[in-house]
Parts: structure tokens; sequence; C-alpha cells
């Protein structure tokens, strides 16, 4: 795991996360994440001192990973799902205008199953390495699907002609099924990044809740099946990476960040953060809701352009996955 943002910013990060945010239950270990441990506290130094750093530390992480504003009541509970699915019909009638312009809908969907090759099953991936270190990148955007911004960024792929993957919060999903449906349409890929979006630890019962409610809603809403799973925050010792992992998912991570929640960079450093960084196999991270996604956005066109200038290739992640050598 790289931390590309100085302890300032983590801490800054944290402060406006604190007051905006608080957060019931801070997550309770911050020195493992996926067995890699970073920072073990000393107890013969100032153990109290030490721990809140580490505590501090934690949630700017979680923060700068993955900060999402509940913005559409936070504690509802996943509401009863319909029994049949409504499933995406690459059809005229099915969209709004406002979601989407009818001439723009594909003639069809290449699949609505997003598995992953047998070796990734029940893992943890950050990046592959693909055949012939071929120059393919795979942009992830999470937290959404969420007004405006998603739909703009699906603009801005189309007319790239890039696929992206999308890890969707099971609450924004029923808040906005029309952008779903708009995303599966257009050939994205589907993830999974929980139904509430919490970093707190939680019992099996809890983490099981949170990923299959929010599957059933993937599936009833645009009839995608996946077994792609993004922690919240990144956090993989909660409880809910197991869980995933017992079901066979693939615990999708990412290997650079355009850290665009960071709340007061300008759009270029999202840009400069992803350029800079790419490497064949790369996964990107970035947002399109959990908050104000304006500057992800204007950043979009120029980190296409400029992986493009680099020589790459976008593909999904479950497409990235099957390229591994
Ligand atoms: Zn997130």
């Amino acid at each position: 795991m790289k931390f590309q943002a100085s302890f300032t910013e983590f801490k800054a990060s944290f402060t406006e996360f604190n007051r905006s945010y608080p957060m019931p239950h801070a997550p309770t270990s911050a020195c493992d994440y996926d067995g890699v441990s970073f920072w073990k506290p000393d107890v013969t130094d100032n153990h109290h001192q030490r721990q809140r750093i580490i505590s501090t530390f934690a949630i700017a992480l979680s923060v700068t990973a993955c900060s999402f504003t509940p913005g559409i009541t936070p504690q509802v509970k996943p509401k009863e799902l319909p029994t049949k699915p409504n499933p995406v019909q690459v059809s005229q009638k099915n969209l709004t205008s406002q979601i989407n312009s009818p001439s723009q809908l594909p003639a069809k969907v290449e699949t609505l199953n997003f598995t992953v090759p047998a070796t990734f099953q029940g893992k943890t991936v950050y990046h592959v390495q693909p055949n012939n270190n071929e120059k393919v990148i795979a942009l992830s955007i999470d937290d959404g699907p969420w007004p405006n911004t998603t739909l703009q960024m699906l603009d801005i792929l189309k007319q790239n002609d890039v696929k992206a993957t999308f890890f969707w919060v099971g609450q924004a999903l029923q808040a906005n099924p029309e952008i779903a449906k708009r995303v599966v349409a257009e050939g994205h890929a589907i993830g999974n990044h929980t139904w509430h979006h919490w970093y707190r630890r939680m019992d099996e019962a809890t983490a099981k809740s949170e990923i299959d409610s929010t599957n059933e809603l993937i599936y009833k809403t645009t009839g995608v099946k996946t077994s792609l799973f993004r922690p919240p925050g990144g956090v993989l010792n909660n409880g809910l990476a197991a869980y995933a992992k017992s079901q066979k998912d693939a615990v999708v991570m990412w290997s650079q960040t355009s850290a665009d929640t960071d709340p007061r960079a300008k759009y270029q450093v999202f840009v400069k953060n992803v350029l800079r960084d790419a490497k064949p196999g790369s996964i990107v991270l970035m947002h399109d809701g959990g908050g104000d996604r304006k500057r992800t956005v204007q950043a979009l066109p120029e980190i296409i352009s400029g992986l493009k200038q680099q020589g790459y290739r976008f593909v999904t992640v479950p497409e990235l996955l099957a390229m591994q050598k």
C-alpha cells in the first residue's frame, strides 16, 4: 500500500471528516491492512498518544481512500426487495431522456455477469501482471450511482470509448436506479461496495447483510451478477473482506489512486497522480459519488487522454483479471 499524502494532509482530512461526519465506531485496528503491518504500537513509548495518532491515521486513510457522504439516510435498512428482477433491457423505453439519449444506447450489453478467474476467487488483488506486459489499465469508480456526476462521467467515458468499473453503494443504488441502468447499458463493469459504506468492524451477519443486500439490489435493478467486491475505505480487516472471500469474490483494491477525495487539491493534481504512477495492469481509484465530485469529472478527460498518450488501453477490472499471465 502506498501512502502518498503527508501525515499533515491525513490529519487535515481527519479533522474535516470528524467535523462533518462523526463516527460512532472508529476502526479498531489500524495496524494491519491485509497482513501488512505498517505501524506497531510501542508500549514503552507514549502509548496513548501513539494510539491516538494511529486512530487518526486510520480514519484519515479511510477518508483518503473513499470518503462517503451519507446523504441518503445512512441508517436506513435495506428495504424489502421485489421478488422479480428488473434487469437492464437495452430498449429505448427503459431510460428517460435525462438519463440517456436513446440514440446513445448500444445494440446490446455484452454481459451482465462479472465473474472472476479461479486464481482470483477469494483473493485480494491490487493490480495484475498482464501478458507481455501489455499496456492495459482499469479505471475503477466508487460510491455511486450519483446524480449528475455519474452521468457526466458516463458521457466522457462514452466520448472516449472507455469502459470502466463502477463499485456501487447499495443505498446510493436504491436512490438512483435509473442512473445505474444507464451505467450497465453502456457496457461498464459493476462491483459491490456494501450497503452503508461502513468502516467499522462488524460481525459476520452484518457483513453478510452489507454485501448480500447490495448484490440483490444490483441484480433486481440491472440484472447484473457480480463477484467483484471493494471494501469501503480499503479496510480489509473489519469482517467485510473475509465474508466476501468466503463467497469466492475477488476483493478488488487499487494500485494507484487519483486521491480525488482530497478536499483541497485542484483537479490537475488528480490527473498528475494518475499519470505519474501508471503501470501495465494498474487499477486506478476514483469516485463518482459520496460527495462533491465535480473535480473528478474535470480530471477525467485529461486522465484518459494522458493515459492514451502513454499508450494505454482501457479495460474493465474483470477483463484485466482475465489478462493475468
Ligand atoms: Zn467508497
